[in-house]
C-alpha cells in the first residue's frame, strides 16, 4: 500500500476475499448492502448483549437480532449453558430424544392451535411443509399468498403477483417453472375483497391461504381491525385450510404467536389449521417448526401418505436451546420491558423526524417497529414500497457510521432485545438526530 491510499477496513478485505469462495460473498442475500448503495457488508466477530463488534473493533447497537431469532440478545448465559450441555452430551443421535417431547409440549402450551408439531431445521422448510400437508388434506393444488409477505425460500412461495389484483402468479426467482408459479395466487394484504375474489375465482383449487398474521416482511403491518376473521371465516367457507407463518411473529410480541396475542380479541375466530415457526424458538440455533390441528397433522409420514424428514431435525442442540430461550421469555416483565423500549425509540424517532421536517411513518407493534420513509400509512407491500429507498439508504449508512446496527433494507423491521437497555436508545436517538440535523432532506 502507498502512503496515500486509504487504509481499507478488516470487512472490506474480508469482503473481497469472500467474493472468490462465496456467491456473491455472503450466504444469505438479505445480508449484502446492494439495497443501500452495495460495497462490503460488515463482518461481525463477536457479539455481547445488545452489542457486537465488527472485525475492526467496533461496536454496534444490534437492531437487527439476527433478522429476528437473537431477542435474548447475544451470547446470553442461558444459551451458552444448553450449548455446552448439547456439546458435551452428543449433539446428534438420528433417533428420537426426550428433548423433542419437552419443546413440542412447550410450543403446544403457548399456541393452543397447536395438536401436533414437527420440528425441522428452518422457517422455509416449516412453511414449505405446511403447503404440502395443506395439499394433501384437502387434495387441492393452489395457494394463496399476500404481496410482501415473505415466506422463505421454496418454490411456491417464491412467486409475486401477476399484473392485476388478484392473478395468477408469475416466478419471482429463475429457476421456478410457470406451471408451478400457476399454482399460486397472489392478493394485497389487508384487503378482504381482493381475497373474496380470488376465492369465487379459484376457490375449488385452492389448498390454503397462507399469510403472515403480523407483517414483519415489509415493515411491520398489523392486519386491520377483523381483517383476520374475514380471512379465516371465507378461507374456512371456502373448504381451504388457513396457514400462518409465525416464523417472524411466533414469541416476538408477548409468550406464544401472534394468534393468541392480546392484539386480537376473538382468539377463536383467527386461529388456523397450520402454523409454521422458526427464529426466536431455537435460541439462535437453526430451527423451525410446524404444527396444527390433529386431523391435518396426521397426514404427514409416517402416519399418512405426506413425506417430509430431515436428519438435523430436532437436533439436541437446537431443541435445548430453544428450550432455554423459552423459558427465559416465560419470565414476568420480560416483553412489557422490549416493547417500553421500543415505544420510547419509536416515539423519539417519530418526534425527531417530524421536528426535522422528514415525513416519516413508523409502524410499532410490542418490541418491533419499522419506519418508513414516506407521509402516507403504511398497511400493504404497495404502501411499503412506496418510500424513499435513498434516503432509507443514507439513514442505514448514518446510523452504521455511528455504531447502530439496522437490516440494509427498508423492508425489515427494528427488533428490541432483553439486552436492550435505556442509555442504548438514549444514543441511538443522539444518532438519529446527527443525520435527521446534517440532512433536513437526507
Ligand atoms: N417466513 C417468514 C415470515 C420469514 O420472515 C422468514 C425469514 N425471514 C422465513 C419464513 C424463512 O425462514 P428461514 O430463513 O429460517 O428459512
Amino acid at each position: 500500500m502507498t502512503a496515500n491510499q486509504p487504509s481499507r477496513s478488516k470487512s472490506e478485505q474480508l469482503y473481497e476475499e469472500a467474493l472468490k469462495h462465496i456467491v456473491g460473498g455472503v450466504n444469505s442475500p438479505s445480508r449484502s448492502f446492494k439495497a443501500v448503495g452495495g460495497g462490503a457488508p460488515v463482518f461481525m466477530k463477536r457479539g455481547q448483549g445488545a452489542y457486537f463488534w465488527d472485525e475492526d473493533g467496533n461496536r454496534y447497537i444490534d437492531y437487527l437480532a439476527a433478522y429476528g431469532p437473537i431477542i435474548l440478545g447475544h451470547a446470553h448465559p442461558a444459551i451458552a449453558e444448553a450449548l455446552a450441555t448439547a456439546a458435551a452430551s452428543g449433539t446428534l443421535f438420528g433417533t428420537p430424544t426426550e428433548w423433542e417431547i419437552a419443546f413440542a409440549r412447550k410450543l403446544k402450551a403457548a399456541i393452543p392451535s397447536l395438536d401436533k408439531v414437527r420440528f425441522v431445521n428452518s422457517g422455509t422448510e416449516a412453511v414449505m411443509t405446511t403447503i404440502r400437508v395443506a395439499r394433501a388434506y384437502t387434495g387441492r393444488a393452489k395457494i394463496i399468498k399476500f404481496a410482501g409477505c415473505y415466506h422463505g425460500h421454496s418454490d411456491l412461495v417464491l412467486v409475486a403477483a401477476g399484473s392485476g389484483p388478484s392473478t395468477l402468479g408469475i416466478p419471482d426467482s429463475a429457476g421456478i417453472p410457470v406451471s408451478l408459479a400457476h399454482e399460486v395466487i397472489t392478493v394485497p394484504y389487508n384487503d378482504s375483497e381482493a381475497l373474496q375474489a380470488a376465492l369465487e375465482r379459484w376457490g375449488d383449487d385452492v389448498a390454503a391461504v397462507m399469510i403472515e398474521p403480523i407483517v414483519g416482511n415489509f415493515g411491520m403491518v398489523a392486519p386491520k381491525p377483523g381483517y383476520l376473521e374475514q380471512l379465516c371465516r371465507m378461507t374456512r367457507d371456502n373448504g381451504s385450510l388457513v396457514i400462518y407463518d409465525e416464523v417472524i411473529t411466533g414469541f416476538r410480541f408477548h409468550y406464544g404467536g401472534a394468534q393468541n396475542y392480546s392484539l386480537f380479541e376473538d382468539h377463536a375466530a383467527i386461529e388456523p389449521d397450520l402454523t409454521a415457526l422458526g427464529k426466536i424458538i431455537g435460541g439462535g440455533l437453526p430451527i423451525g417448526a410446524y404444527g396444527g390441528r390433529d386431523e391435518i397433522m396426521e397426514q404427514v409420514a409416517p402416519l399418512g401418505p405426506a413425506y417430509q424428514a430431515g436428519t438435523m431435525a430436532g437436533n439436541p442442540a437446537s431443541m435445548l436451546c430453544g428450550l432455554a430461550c423459552l423459558d427465559e421469555l416465560a419470565k414476568p416483565g420480560v416483553y412489557e420491558g422490549m416493547e417500553r423500549l421500543a415505544i420510547k425509540l419509536s416515539d423519539g424517532i417519530s418526534d425527531l423526524a417530524a421536528a426535522a421536517g422528514i415525513p416519516m411513518t413508523v409502524n410499532r407493534i410490542g418490541g418491533a417497529f419499522s419506519t418508513h420513509f414516506c407521509d402516507h400509512p403504511v398497511t400493504n407491500y404497495e404502501e411499503a414500497q412506496d418510500t424513499d429507498s435513498e434516503q432509507f439508504a443514507a439513514f442505514f449508512r448514518g446510523m452504521l457510521k455511528q455504531g447502530i446496527c439496522l437490516a440494509p433494507s427498508k423492508y425489515e423491521a427494528w427488533f428490541l432485545t432483553l439486552a436492550h437497555r435505556e442509555a442504548d436508545i438514549e444514543e441511538t436517538l443522539i444518532a438519529v438526530k446527527n443525520i435527521f440535523n446534517m440532512h433536513t432532506k437526507l
